[in-house]
């Protein structure tokens, strides 16, 4: 397994959000988070990220507890071996499509003509090639989109977690968006985490499971889930 929760809790001030929840997902899955709004979905992707600290019990990334690393080798992992796509905001507009896939790979001190080169790799990859100069505030939601996972797959991460990748685009848009991302995350190698609300998102998935109150529900995951 690549990524576990163990009898994982969290709570917001007095409202419990994950409620020992459990989840395994094995190396080169491709995972959907389903489950109604406000159930826990993404309180238990950012606990698998590394973003938030649960209350109680165990997140493990390959062989690692990652739930008890200090915050610099938290942020170093997250950095180094996963890849974030989320609904808004990931991208900075002023920037062009080509420099926000580079940023990554400038933070992690990779020399700029190196760091042009992969991101025009990227950015074809994603059916972006004339759209590299583009400021990312000027492209659509789809395009944007594609900007944002190739900017999280640059770095070669092991883990993409998405967090409703494509809830601000239309069914068409969403789909295409979701083909991309899956399709060249296999090519890769690479696990997905996907929440979402979409069925048909889901459906792109090797695996889906469903989070109702905190808790998921799942054949394939450990302790008394359901
Ligand atoms: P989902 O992703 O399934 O919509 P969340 O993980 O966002 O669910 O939220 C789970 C529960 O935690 C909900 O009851 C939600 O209202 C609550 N919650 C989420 N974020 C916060 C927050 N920042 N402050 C207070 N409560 C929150
Ligand atoms: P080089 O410095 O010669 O580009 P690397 O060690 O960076 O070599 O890469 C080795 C192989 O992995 C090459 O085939 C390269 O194309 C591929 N590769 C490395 N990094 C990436 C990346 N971020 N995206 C896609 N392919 C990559």
């Amino acid at each position: 397994m690549i990524v576990e929760a163990r009898g994982v809790s969290r709570s917001y001030g007095s409202t419990p959000a994950l409620r020992e929840a459990n989840l395994s997902v094995a190396a080169g899955e491709v995972v959907a988070i389903m489950g109604p709004s406000g159930s826990g979905k993404s309180t238990l992707l950012h606990c698998l990220a590394g973003i938030f600290t649960p209350d109680s019990g165990e997140v493990w990334f390959d062989g690692r507890r990652l739930d008890t690393l200090d915050d610099g080798r938290r942020s170093e992992l997250r950095r180094t071996a996963f890849g974030f796509v989320f609904q808004f905001g990931q991208l900075v507009p002023e920037l062009t499509a080509a420099d926000n896939v580079m940023l990554p790979l400038l933070l992690g001190r990779t020399r700029r003509r190196h760091a042009e080169r992969r991101a025009a790799e990227w950015l074809e990859r994603l059916e972006l090639a004339d759209l590299g100069g583009r400021r990312t505030g000027e492209l659509s939601g789809g395009q944007a989109q594609r900007v944002a996972i190739a900017r999280a797959l640059v770095t070669r991460p092991r883990v993409v977690f998405a967090d409703e990748p494509t809830g601000a685009l239309d069914t068409l848009t969403g789909e295409h968006v979701m083909d991309l991302l899956v399709g060249l995350a296999r090519e890769e190698g690479a696990t997905v985490v996907v929440v979402t609300h979409d069925a048909r998102v889901a459906a792109c998935a090797d695996r889906e499971v469903v989070v109702r109150d905190g808790r998921v529900s799942d054949p394939y995951t450990t302790g008394a889930a359901r």
